[in-house]
Formats: C-alpha cells, structure tokens, sequence
C-alpha cells in the first residue's frame, strides 16, 4: 500500500518535469532560458554573462517565496496522489454527456470529414475552450471573495519562477482539475456524437500541438522576473510573459487585469485587457504591505479556509451583505 503510494508518488514528482504535456517540462524550460537569454543580449544589449546571471538572480530563486512555492509543490503533490481516484475522470463526464445528447436529440447527425479534418477540428476546438474555461475559472476566482481566498495563495508570490505557476491552494487545484475534466469530457461527447466514434488530437510529443507550441515559445516566462511583452498588436491576441506579470502587480491599477493563459480575446471581452508598460518596473504580491508570516505553511493553507468560511458564515447571516463582497480588496 505504501509502496504503490510511493511509487505513484515519485512517477507523479517525475512526470511534472519529463511529460511533454505538462507546463514544467525540461524541454519547455530549456526554450524558456534561451528566449530569455536572446531577449536580454539581443534587445537590452547586456552581455551574455550578466544576461546569465540575470536568469538565475539568486534572490529571486532562493527567496522565501520562491522556497515555500518548493514546498507548496511537493505537498501538493503528496495531496493529490490521494485525491486523484476521487476526482472526476473525462472519460465518466464524455459518457454522460454522449448519452444524454442521444438520449435528447433522438439522433446522430453524423458528418462526414476526413480523419485528418476531424482531429484538426477537435484540437483546435479542445484549445479554444480551454483556454476560455481557464480564463473564466481564473476571473471567477477574483470576483468571488470565497474563491478568492484560496486563489490568494498563487498572489501572494513575491518572486515568481516557472515552478509559481503550482502555487496554488488544494482548493483551487481540485477546482481547475475539474475544469480540464470537464472540458474534455465535453469535447470528447461533442466530437463523437458529431463526426466518428474515434477522435484524435493532433500531437507533438503526445502533446496538444497548440499547447506545445505555447509551451516552447516561452509560457514558462509568464512566471519569472523577465519582462518580454510582446508588440502592441499581438497583446491584444496573445497575453505575453509581461501582461501576467502584471496581474500579479501590487500597483492598484493592475488589480483584476489580464486574467487570460494564452489568448487575450477573453480579456478584451470582459473589458480587463491591460497592455504591458515596458518601462514600468514591477513588484509582486496580494498588496505592497509584507505580512510577517505570508509564506508560512498556516498562512497558504489554513487561513485561506478560515477566510472563505468566515465569508460563508457571514453571507448567511446577512443575506444582503452577498453584494458588498463583490468588492474584495
Ligand atoms: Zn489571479
Ligand atoms: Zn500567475
């Protein structure tokens, strides 16, 4: 018993860094150094060393944030071990939704395309409503205090490497890990009942093809001091390294801007789309003020349980207090 637990363990630590198909993989990395390194030689002209030393800026990677996201990861890692059996699979939500389709319309109004067509179709159409389910995840995350209480723990970063991008709370791991469950098994429903009963991604290196091209152009440096924006235009298409450094700034201005993972439509849709300032020098955080224990064990997982139910409790004793906590800073 606990060896499998080990071993599921140790497989999950090693698949983080060495599947394709997930964020931290060394190759993604690797491209993620090199961009940063030919965007500091090449247009802010310091030199290869400097540039170098820059990447690897010992008080952002052995500061207490950058520390307690180490151990953030690993907890979280043991946590989900447990927890992944009870979580649901897309395959149990593709089934139900298949049936349901079925079961509604009465009929299969197959159409007929070539396979290539299909899995064309289904990976371009699975990226979109991804990246559209994360995005409105996210702003729903800011915009409900009881969410934002766990959310907080990702803000409350002071220096930011590619491994924050897993600083998140329990809470807020299982909501998105639902999410991507449910977007799959939507999709997989969709695509079945509409063209075949076998749909395909198209893949590299078992990767969604779309996701790996956003990997190996640097979506590790969203999370990191490296300020690459992009050209004006494509910002208001693709959300670059600096706009979600800028939604983690303390300056007020920025607060609930730039929730998008890879595309900025959403962002323009909701009206939260803020450009990059290249100019602007950044600082981290929930708020400018350092609380004395905000990288503490207690403080990223406990308090948040404290807040959110402190936020219930008072919901429910004042109903019409709901719309004076849409406000949360
Ligand atoms: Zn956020
Ligand atoms: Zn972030």
């Amino acid at each position: 018993m606990f060896e499998t637990f080990l071993t599921e363990f140790s497989s999950d630590i090693y698949a983080n860094f060495f599947d394709p198909r997930k964020r931290l993989f060394v190759g993604y990395l690797v491209c993620a150094l090199i961009i940063a390194l030919a965007w500091l030689v090449l247009l802010r002209k310091q030199k290869i060393q400097h540039a170098w030393r820059t990447c690897f800026d010992k008080q952002v990677w052995f500061s207490a944030s950058s520390r307690a996201d180490g151990l953030i990861f690993f907890i979280n890692r043991l946590l989900f071990t447990f927890l992944a059996p009870a979580l649901l699979a897309k395959l149990t939500i593709a089934t139900f939704i298949f049936q349901w389709l079925q079961g509604t319309l009465g009929f299969r109004p197959l159409i007929q395309l070539a396979d290539w067509q299909i899995a064309a179709c289904f990976t371009l159409w699975l990226f979109i409503l991804d990246d559209f389910a994360r995005f409105y995840l996210h702003y729903l995350m800011h915009r409900w205090p009881v969410l934002w209480a766990f959310h907080k723990v990702h803000h409350s970063a002071r220096t930011m490497t590619p491994l924050t991008v897993l600083r998140t709370h329990p809470v807020e791991g299982v909501l998105f890990s639902l999410r991507s469950s449910l977007v799959q098994g939507i999709s997989i429903a969709l695509f079945v009942f509409l063209f075949a009963n076998q749909v395909d991604l198209v893949t590299v290196l078992g990767a969604n093809a779309l996701v790996f091209a956003f990997n190996v152009t640097g979506s590790n440096l969203r999370h990191s001091h490296i300020a690459i924006h992009y050209w004006r235009f494509l910002e208001y298409w693709l959300i670059s390294p600096a706009q979600h450094q800028i939604h983690h700034s303390t300056a007020p201005r920025h607060f609930d801007k730039n929730f998008g993972a890879t595309l900025a439509i959403w962002d323009r849709l909701f009206r939260c789309l803020h450009l990059s300032e290249p100019n602007t020098v950044l600082s981290f955080g929930i708020s400018k003020t350092v609380i004395p224990d905000e990288h503490s064990l207690k403080q990223l997982y406990l308090q948040p349980f404290a807040e959110a139910t402190n936020i219930i409790w008072q919901t429910l004793r004042k109903p019409r207090i709901l719309s004076a906590l849409t406000q949360r800073r």
